[in-house]
């Protein structure tokens, strides 16, 4: 029912070494996320000596360009099969949605003082874009940093929800460096460097109804200082850089998906086998093997879709269209393989404590986070260009 990892070497994308790489990174995982998961889960992070953990294993330090990036791509599926959410977003914000703004707009001296920190996992990276009144629309950007001095500027305002909130030392920021010239479209913007531990930054837990080991918080800025050394790619011009940014994030975002569902149609394939409903496996009856049959063809398409979007990306060569219509089919078939896994179990898979309860918890912040499915939808409309 799912592809294992000797099959993965004849997808056209695949490099060379790829079956052993997937088998390595999946035993890696077995080791230093799933006897941890359940308890980050609980503590609503993954503490600090899980960090180093995984950086020790090498597994923050996945390239994020070129031909490395289809280890990322295997990676990632990978990590999303671990089946929790909460620490795929943790990693996948740390390793790659943060740190590529690093990595595409840092300077050297940037790049050298946080990036090998970021891959040991001694330093905790979190991105703090969005706001209340500036989620989808990021027009309405609030926190500002207005006023400088010779040194440096001072942020104000506060960003919510930001994954690794409490455990991040470096927070990727979002804020306004001049006033709007403009009611639409994100003008005066910039990203920039705060060290998280700086006065006047406090940090307080935003706990969610899935991804619980994320450490989402709410974090605000009260006159806190950054020089001009921690601006972060060029000065106003956050517009440009979120463009490309973003669409990584999207791709990111959708591959972590996949292995979501690859996981959860895991978790379901084995229950219909074995549970009995009428003196019969549940999987006997002709409606439930329809229902996952559905959910497999649709999994292997964007899977596969998933694996061309990240070739295309090794190739220079991802769209803002290609990444919104994996991230929306990704995040939407793991709504729907959730809550047809919940039901197939009955009242056990309602149970609080219950792995396709935390399916179904997790999926949820899928269509929403990185960009909701609406957006993706107005993305995807916007690069249309069939012709009769
Ligand atoms: C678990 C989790 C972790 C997160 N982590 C981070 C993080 O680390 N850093 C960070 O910066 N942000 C983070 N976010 C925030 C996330 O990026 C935003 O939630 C997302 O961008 C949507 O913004 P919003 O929630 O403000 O919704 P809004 O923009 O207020 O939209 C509300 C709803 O309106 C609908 N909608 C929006 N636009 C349209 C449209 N054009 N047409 C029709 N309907 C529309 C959608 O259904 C949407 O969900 C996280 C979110 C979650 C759930």
């Amino acid at each position: 029912m799912s592809p294992d990892a000797d099959s993965a070497i004849r997808d056209p994308y695949a490099f060379a070494g790829h079956g052993e790489f997937r088998e390595r990174i999946r035993h890696l995982l077995a080791q230093s996320v799933l006897p941890h998961a359940d308890e980050w889960e609980r503590s609503a992070r993954i503490p600090a000596k899980g960090w180093r953990a995984l950086g020790e294993q090498g597994l923050l330090g996945f390239g994020h360009s070129g031909e490395d990036f289809l280890r990322s791509a295997v990676f990632l599926e990978e990590l999303g099969r671990t089946g929790y959410a909460g620490v795929r977003a943790a990693v996948g914000v740390h390793a790659y949605m943060a740190a590529s703004y690093l990595e595409l707009f840092g300077t050297a001296e940037q790049k050298a003082g946080y990036l090998p920190r970021i891959r040991s996992g001694e330093l905790v990276v979190a991105l703090a874009i969005s706001e209340d009144e500036a989620g989808s629309d990021l027009s309405r950007l609030a926190t500002e940093a207005l006023s400088a001095d010779e040194s440096g500027r001072y942020v104000n305002g506060c960003k919510r929800p930001v994954a690794n909130g409490s455990q991040a030392d470096l927070i990727v920021t979002l804020v306004r460096t001049r006033q709007a010239t403009s009611e639409r479209g994100l003008t005066g913007a910039s990203l920039v460097l705060v060290d998280a531990h700086s006065p006047g930054v406090t940090r307080r837990p935003e706990p969610m109804l899935g991804m619980r080991s994320a450490d989402v918080c709410r974090i605000d800025f009260d006159q806190v200082k950054v020089g001009h050394d921690q601006l972060l790619g060029r000065q106003d011009r956050a517009l440009m850089h979120l463009m490309k940014a973003l669409d990584f994030e999207r791709l990111v975002a959708g591959i972590l998906a996949v292995g979501g569902v690859h996981s959860c149609l895991a978790l379901l394939g084995a229950f219909v086998r074995e549970h009995r409903v009428g003196g019969a496996p549940l999987a006997a009856k002709q409606a439930v093997k329809h229902r996952l049959a559905d959910l497999v063809a649709e999994f292997e398409l964007v899977r596969h879709f998933a694996y061309r979007a990240a070739w295309r990306h090794s190739q220079g060569d991802l769209d803002s269209q290609t990444a919104s219509i994996l991230k929306l089919k990704a995040t939407e078939l793991a709504v729907e393989t959730a809550q047809v896994c919940v039901q197939y179990h009955g009242a056990r898979g309602y149970a609080e404590g219950s792995a396709a309860a935390r399916h179904y918890r997790d999926a949820m912040a899928g269509t929403i986070a990185a960009g909701a499915s609406e957006l993706m939808r107005d993305m995807i409309f916007e690069g249309m260009s069939y012709e009769l």
